[in-house]
This record gives C-alpha cells, sequence and structure tokens, in this order.
C-alpha cells in the first residue's frame, strides 16, 4: 500500500524535514507514527498523503510511482484512494453533519442525491445517525471528530490517515475515535495514524519510532 525509498524532503531555507526513510507497510495494516514534535511525523504523512512531493527519493501508493504523476493524476489518486483525518477537525462551519460528509465526495464526480445516501451511511457508522442535521458548533469534540472520519471513509479509500485524531479531544472521545479506526482497520483499510499518545501507540499492531528525520 505505501512504499518510501530513501524519501528526502527539504524546505526552502535549509529545513531537512525528512532525511533518508524508507518504510514498507502491506494492504490492511494499521501502524502508529510516534516521535518527539519536529521529528518529521507529519512532513511524511503529508508525503504519504501526495498533499506534497518528496525532493528525494520514491513514494509508491497503491503502488504508483507517485513523483511521475501531474496534479490532475496525483488529486484523482488522492480522491480515489485516500481519506484524512486531522487533529483539529476541519469541517466547515455553519454546515450540517450530512453535508460535511457528503463533500468527501464531491471529488469522486458522485451526484448529490447519491453523495447524500452515503453521507448518512457513513454517519450511521460512526454512531452519529442522530446527528445529521446538527452543524459542527452544536456538537461535541469527540462528535465532531466522528463526523470528520465519517467524511474521510465516505468514499471507501483503501487508506486512512490520521494525524494525531485524538489530540483534542478527552479520555473518553479519544478512546471512541480509536476504537472506530481499529474497527476501519479490521474491515480491510490501511490506517496510518501520528500520534503523541504513549498508550495510543502501544496499542496499535506496529509502531514507528522518528527521530530528526528519520525512522529509529
Ligand atoms: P512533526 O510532525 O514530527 O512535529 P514536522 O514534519 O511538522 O514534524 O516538521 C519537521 C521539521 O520540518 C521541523 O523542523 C519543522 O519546523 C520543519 N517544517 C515543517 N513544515 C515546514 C515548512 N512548510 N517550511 C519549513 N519548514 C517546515
Amino acid at each position: 500500500m505505501i512504499e518510501l525509498r530513501d524519501v528526502r524532503k527539504s524546505y526552502p531555507g535549509g529545513v531537512t524535514a525528512l532525511d533518508g526513510v524508507s518504510l514498507s507497510v502491506a494492504p490492511g495494516e494499521m501502524l502508529a507514527i510516534a516521535g518527539p514534535s519536529g521529528s518529521g511525523k507529519s512532513t511524511m504523512l503529508n508525503l504519504i498523503g501526495t498533499l506534497d512531493r518528496a525532493t528525494g527519493g520514491t513514494v509508491e501508493i497503491a503502488g504508483v510511482d507517485v513523483g511521475t504523476l501531474d496534479d490532475d493524476r496525483l488529486s484523482r489518486l488522492r480522491a480515489e484512494t485516500i481519506g484524512f483525518v486531522f487533529q483539529q477537525f476541519h469541517l466547515a462551519p455553519g454546515v450540517s453533519a450530512l453535508d460535511n460528509v457528503a463533500d468527501g465526495l464531491l471529488y469522486a464526480g458522485v451526484p448529490l442525491a447519491s453523495r447524500r445516501r452515503r453521507a448518512v451511511a457513513a454517519l450511521e457508522r460512526v454512531g452519529l445517525g442522530h446527528r445529521v442535521t446538527h452543524r459542527p458548533h452544536q456538537l461535541s469534540g469527540g462528535e465532531r471528530q466522528r463526523v470528520a472520519v465519517a467524511r474521510a471513509v465516505v468514499g471507501a479509500p483503501a487508506l486512512l490517515l490520521a494525524d494525531e485524531p485524538t489530540g483534542n479531544l478527552d479520555t473518553a472521545a479519544g478512546a471512541a475515535v480509536l476504537s472506530l479506526l481499529r474497527d476501519l482497520h479490521a474491515d480491510g483499510t490501511t490506517v496510518v495514524v501520528i500520534t503523541h499518545d504513549r498508550d495510543i501507540a502501544a496499542a496499535l499492531p506496529r509502531r514507528i519510532q522518528m527521530r530528526d528525520g528519520r525512522i529509529l
């Protein structure tokens, strides 16, 4: 599912965020990426998610060397293959849970009625079938993150990337979100979770420890 070979990422000004990272993740794996702030975790997730391009090495996602794709093809691969969950939820304010989730299918070219039907099913899957008309400010943090998970998986991506998904949640809400991610993994989705939380990292089947832009 993911194949990184000697991947490097430097930013203008001379910061080397990734300093030769190699990683192989099989379809259906679930793993934690742990490490101190600034160690390159988000940079690595952004490269895996094709949100950014490496400055060296190769990144293969679902068997495709993403460095060979132009931006249009990269967007299509992303829309079809990858779902994202972020620490800050990134829901559209003033928009119902239903339409926030339905918008997850915009770039897949799905008609509106079908987007909404699938959004309801995704919200039911995360236990929010009774909250479809609620807007983000009417939801708790844990509920917002479950909406974000529903949006990430409404298109049934093979790969789910989560950057500190429990970072803004209390323990109980965080555990509920993690349990959702585990369910998705049990159903065959490849799941990569960045986390500072040692307990969460320890509970996942595989752990990658980063430091100074490298995997330890
Ligand atoms: P982590 O997610 O582990 O906290 P990051 O991947 O965000 O680490 O950052 C790794 C390093 O790259 C840090 O030194 C950070 O300051 C730097 N960095 C991240 N993004 C940028 C950017 N857009 N421009 C310049 N430097 C960046």
